[in-house]
């Protein structure tokens, strides 16, 4: 099969196509022939080397895909050879034709979602409603700030708040992000290049601020948006580039909470949940994943390149 190979960390350009082995699954081991992989934030860091979790090298990158089950190990129920499917997490990368995955790393692909939508799904989905749910426990009625809006995670959070029947702020920082949070669910959508642009989007729940911000880059905006937060206020942190001084009197008089999450630490019982929320979400329709963007597989380092610039309209996925 082709597969992305990392012979060493660094750029993009470490990213190079090659030809190697097919994988084949043991026991409790799924192989899936990948029709679209989704490109994550997550994927450039851990390339580049500085992230915390460093795989051994050569590795493949990846883990979200949309894609037919090709073989299925010994002792896995319930699933079978042609059955669409989108993948979570994977043993031998994603950004590859044919990717082994773990039986709890694979979930049905609803008919009518399409295969690069489910590359969409994995890592952006599972951090937007955990976010929303499990860190910030918000509950209908309440409001929510998506500051970043128009991104991967961004896009699916306006999307299941909204279904959720929240009060949904987003923020983007292009005319085409904002007109994609406000055609995803977004009642109100604000331009966060903008100077004051937290003032105008407080002042869309009457001056009262927010239930739930989910921040997708506290090192920029965290200090503020303590100041944006209602009474009982959160703030999860879900991306951050860098550091950011706030003053602790913000929290104080709010009773307000700061709260981190990376999706890696998801115990697997909220993990099952997600997916089975998401898989009724994906259903239902409610929940829509977003593409801006498709190159072939052996454009990942153009991937990379795209998914850490500005200007996000969705997901950024790539077709082996
Ligand atoms: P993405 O698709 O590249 O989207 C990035 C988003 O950030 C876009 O909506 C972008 O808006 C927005 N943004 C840019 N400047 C901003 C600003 N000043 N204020 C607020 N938002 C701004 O990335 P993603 O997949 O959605 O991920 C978003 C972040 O969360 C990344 O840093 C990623 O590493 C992180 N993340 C963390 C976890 C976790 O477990 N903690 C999981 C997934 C992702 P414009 O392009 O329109 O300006």
């Amino acid at each position: 099969m082709k597969a992305i190979r990392v012979h060493e960390f660094g750029p993009p350009e470490v990213m190079r196509i090659e030809e190697i082995p097919d994988p084949s699954p043991g026991p409790g081991q799924v192989l899936v022939r990948i029709r679209a992989v989704g490109v994550n934030p997550v994927e450039t860091y851990i390339r580049s080397g500085a992230y915390a979790r460093r795989p051994a090298l050569p590795y493949t990158p990846g883990n979200d895909a949309g894609g037919i089950v090709e073989a299925v190990g010994n002792g896995v129920l319930g699933v079978a050879a042609g059955v669409r499917v989108y993948t979570s997490e994977t043993v031998t990368g994603a950004y590859a034709e044919l990717a082994l995955c773990n039986a709890a790393g694979i979930h049905p692909l609803p008919d009518g979602v399409s295969y690069a939508q489910g590359a969409a799904i994995g890592v952006p989905y599972a951090t937007a409603w955990r976010a929303l749910f499990q860190r910030a426990r918000a509950v209908p009625g309440e409001t929510v700030l998506v500051h970043g809006a128009s991104g991967g995670v961004g896009v699916a959070a306006v999307q299941i708040a909204r279904a959720a029947g929240m009060h949904v702020i987003g923020t983007a920082g292009t005319a085409e992000g904002i007109a994609l949070a406000l055609r995803e669910g977004a009642h109100h959508v604000v331009d966060h290049r903008e100077a004051g642009h937290l003032d105008k989007a407080i002042s869309q729940t009457g001056g009262r601020g927010f239930d739930v911000i989910l921040e997708m880059l506290a090192n920029v905006n965290l200090a503020n948006d303590l100041k944006a937060l209602a009474m009982g206020g959160r703030v999860v942190a879900i991306g951050s580039r860098g550091t950011v001084e706030i003053d602790p009197r913000d929290t104080m008089g709010r009773d307000a909470s700061i709260v981190g999450m990376s999706l890696f630490n998801t115990p697997t019982a909220d993990m099952a949940a997600i997916h089975a929320a998401l898989v009724a979400g994906l259903e239902n329709g409610t929940l829509r994943p977003v593409i801006g963007r498709e190159l072939p597989l052996s454009a990942a380092p153009a991937g990379h390149v795209a998914v850490m610039s500005s200007g996000a309209r969705g997901k950024i996925v790539l077709l082996p």
